[in-house]
């Protein structure tokens, strides 16, 4: 049984969760606000046990703080173990936010690291030596984790705010998205502080045509003259066609930029085996593919050693399918205020596909794409009755069912 200590009186945790119990209802609305909290009094230690008040609507719960599921007795109805919890419980995130300034450690490696200028004179190299373990047991110390390009350009767009859409635009360019995510990038920074926006190009459009052609070209060349280091290219994918030298190698044509960037035939095989959709759907006149990929220089060419693709309307906002797609833009031509979310914020247990925010209390919305996949199912009923428990107002959308998107919630 987990008791909760608060204002100096004892309760029963599940008896003071209980929604339907008016008495409960009333304590929780009385310390809603206050800097009294409920303390679970599982163990008697100094870690933090505390407790948060929510409302929602009209009704309220308690939520743990942050990373603190794993402070409460294994016994208690509040302790989760840091497995559960996802790697996140025992490393350090990837994408670190410290005031302003966002840090990506990224998996993609930005120095070419050859073989050959790894083995110098004064290092022999000991480990051809078979009976060696060839490596070592894996740190039991957490680490901090590391994200792909598509996690970093996840980071940069809700910088640059192109994930949230106000009620009184109409419109969002190119030439003002890609200026937002420039900007954005000055606040990022990727290990050892060193700031993104050395090694990025993002492909803008200044002037006109020609103009543009030639500062990313520029920049490109710049960000590329040592043949050791990549640039991190940033672009809407115009194109993509096989070579006629390599086979099995991909060219892809980015707007505003008339160089290749090639894809050597293994990183085009996994490209295409992670993105296909997306390579499928590039010239679709409803939509943007974006790329954002590791590019090294070769001679006169440039190599793609990692790439990432993500889908946004026209007006770049992230998309998760094609349903998706046609709910933002319904959003837009209504004039709502809405978001995309692209990582866990608050009490949130799971990201929602939009959060609409011109209603008296923000409402998730959900579409559920999927109809044969048992185990998609399951999370839809899992996600919804979660939804139901804490009193979070949800709409959805299946289109399986209904074919025209139902009505939005009412603004207010
Ligand atoms: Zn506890």
């Amino acid at each position: 049984m987990s008791e909760l200590l608060l204002d100096g009186e004892t309760y029963d945790y599940l008896w003071l969760t209980d929604r339907s119990h008016a008495k409960a209802q009333q304590i929780l609305r009385r310390y809603h606000g206050c800097t009294e909290r409920p303390c679970c009094q599982c163990l008697r230690d100094t870690r933090n046990r505390q407790l948060v008040i929510k409302a929602r609507g009209q009704r309220y719960y308690l939520a743990r703080k942050a990373d603190t599921s794993h402070h409460h007795a294994e016994w208690c109805l509040l302790y989760e173990p840091p497995e559960t919890a996802g790697p996140s419980a025992k490393q350090k995130p990837a994408i670190q936010y410290e005031g302003d300034i966002v840090n990506v450690k990224l998996q993609t490696r930005l120095m070419r690291t050859s073989f050959a200028t790894m083995q110098t004179d004064d290092k022999p190299v000991a480990e051809d030596n078979p009976n060696l373990p060839r490596s070592k047991a894996p740190s039991l110390k957490p680490g901090r984790a590391s994200t792909g390009l598509v996690g970093f350009f996840h980071a940069l767009i809700q910088k640059a705010q192109l994930n949230d859409w106000q009620s009184q635009q109409t419109e969002r360019p190119f030439a003002a998205s890609t200026r937002a995510l420039e900007k954005a990038a000055q606040t990022v920074t990727l290990e050892k502080q060193q700031p993104v926006a050395e090694r990025l190009v993002i492909t803008l459009w200044e002037q006109n045509l020609e103009h543009s052609q030639a500062i990313n070209l520029a920049a490109l060349q710049t960000r590329t003259a040592n043949p050791q280091q990549a640039a991190i290219v940033v672009g809407e994918i115009m194109a993509c066609r096989n070579s006629t030298k390599v086979e099995g190698s991909l060219g892809l044509k980015l707007k505003l930029l008339n160089v290749p960037l090639w894809l050597p035939p293994p990183l085009a095989k996994k490209a295409t085996n992670s993105f296909g959709q997306l390579f499928d759907e590039i010239g679709k006149p409803d939509r943007r593919i974006l790329a954002i990929a590791a590019v090294f220089r070769s001679k006169t060419s440039f190599v793609v050693s990692d790439i990432g693709l993500i889908r946004t309307n026209r007006q770049f906002i992230p998309v998760d399918s094609s349903y998706e797609l046609q709910v933002a833009d319904k959003l837009i031509a209504e004039q709502r205020r809405f978001s995309k979310p692209l990582k866990l914020e608050g009490e949130l247990r799971y990201l929602p596909d939009y959060l609409l925010h011109d209603c008296q209390v923000p409402w998730v919305m959900e579409v559920f794409g999927i109809t044969n996949d048992d185990q998609y199912q399951a999370h839809k009923l899992e996600k919804l009755q979660y939804y139901r428990d804490h009193g979070i107002q949800c709409w959805q959308w299946e289109p399986a069912v209904d074919k025209v998107i139902p009505a939005f919630p009412v603004k207010t």
